[in-house]
């Protein structure tokens, strides 16, 4: 059977049929102890994620961070909005350390970053990037030097910022100066192409102000995010074609459920098939009492689908019709992704290559011998009227034919026999 997935020894798989080769952009090391992360300049795109505990509250904090770097999360943030929440960051730090958890934390700062990272030196050092709004900072002078203040401990503590500029607190100053020169020209403007440009000059602009004062050129990357898909794509195809900083992708308030997953899916498909953007985050609104790692495995999803990375196996299953009239197949399918996806953790350091594995669970025998036989491992379970026996496939052979209450549990075993087998060093 041909992998779908090539890997290089950076990564990244082999650039997909179809999709553009990475935009060229300078590289930002974003560190904790022996974990570098690598962002840009070539490396494989990388999964972020925010954390939504009060930040006060560290034990929460460093729980939920934990979840996500296990879920994958390859950078966590997390909001620094108050004194309380800055002296809580280096205990957050501890504690994740005390578990074995290196993720490198980002500092989200507004309004008073300046003040927090001057004032609280150990969180200043305990996070490993800042990420800084522009547009959030004040007006004239004020502005300006707190935004100096705060690439001043960058400098200081040698740690990497992002300057993320987001539409909802766009800096009004400079988007009242662009709109002014948009109305005096012959053939102005939309407002929205207004705003767009202004998103552009304001992160472009902000990096550059940051390195003259001091911050070298490979420790910024950048953002421009808003909520609408089609701005999304439009800034981030003028931004990577103005600068070569690395950036992070994200489509800003995507929203709850199927509707924020689709709208980010749809935005930074377009985008990284075009070789733009070099770290994401989703940003979901989680459904009450919802999952927080759910913005990770769709990230990863996204990627993975895409051929950029792989992370977990992945379970091709059939929709379903009526031919069957039983749910076990959904089950049987939903278990397995499930079994998988909670083993990974463990299995990507004893089984390297398992994530590029392809498990199939299909519904009758209409398209289920076939699709099983294009997988690493596939299993056709038995339609309406079918004989009551689940034939399974391996490498594209007929090995077993499974009947009876344990077909799941059977199912399950020869999955891990086959990953001990085919992926042990
Ligand atoms: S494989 Fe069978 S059960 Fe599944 S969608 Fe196709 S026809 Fe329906």
């Amino acid at each position: 059977m041909i992998d779908l997935f090539e890997f290089t020894q950076s990564g990244r798989c082999a650039l997909p049929v179809g999709a553009a080769a990475p935009k060229s952009t300078r590289q930002v090391t974003i560190g904790w102890k022996h974990n570098h992360v690598r962002v840009g300049g070539g490396a494989p795109v990388v999964v972020q994620s925010m954390t939504n505990t009060a930040t006060e509250e560290a034990i929460a904090t460093a729980v939920q961070v934990k979840e996500l770097a296990l879920a994958g999360s390859e950078l966590v943030r997390i909001t620094v909005n108050t004194p309380a929440a800055a002296k809580e960051v280096p205990a957050i730090r501890e504690q994740l350390d005390r578990m074995n958890i290196h993720v490198p934390l980002v500092g989200d700062f507004h309004y008073n970053g300046h003040k927090l990272l001057t004032d609280y030196p150990e969180c200043a050092q305990a996070l490993s990037k800042y990420r800084i709004n522009p547009g959030n900072m004040g007006g004239g002078k004020r502005r300006d030097d707190n935004f100096a203040q705060m690439i001043d401990v960058a400098c200081k503590y040698d740690k990497p910022v992002r300057i993320g500029v987001n539409w909802g607190s766009l800096d009004h100053e400079l988007m009242a100066k662009m709109m002014d020169q948009n109305a005096q020209m012959a053939q102005p403007w939309e407002a929205q192409a207004v705003m767009r440009e202004a998103l552009v000059v304001s992160a472009i602009s902000n990096a550059q102000r940051a390195e003259q004062l001091g911050l070298a050129g490979d420790k910024i990357i950048l953002s421009c995010k808003v909520s609408h898909v089609q701005d999304l794509i439009t800034v981030y195809q003028d931004l990577s074609a103005r600068c070569d900083y690395p950036l992070h992708l994200g489509l800003t308030e995507a929203g709850m459920g199927s509707k924020g997953i689709v709208a980010s899916t749809a935005a930074l498909s377009v985008l990284l098939q075009q070789g733009i953007g070099d770290t994401i985050r989703i940003s979901l609104t989680p459904e009450p009492g919802g999952d927080r790692r759910q913005e990770v495995v769709v990230a990863q999803e996204i990627l993975q689908t895409m051929g950029l990375r792989a992370f977990t196996p992945m379970v091709v299953a059939c929709p379903g019709c009526g031919r069957t009239s039983s749910t076990v197949f959904q089950e049987l399918a939903n278990d397995i992704q499930a079994y998988l996806r909670d083993q990974m953790p463990v299995w990507k350091n004893q089984y390297p290559g398992v994530e590029t594995m392809n498990v199939a669970v299909m519904g009758c025998v209409v398209n289920g011998p076939g699709e099983s036989r294009h997988a690493d491992i596939g299993i056709s379970l038995p339609g309406t009227g079918e004989t009551p026996a689940a034939p399974v496939y391996v490498d594209g052979q007929r090995v077993v034919t499974l009947k009876g209450d344990t077909i799941a549990q059977e199912f399950q075993q020869i999955v891990l026999d086959y990953v001990q087998k085919r992926y042990a060093p």
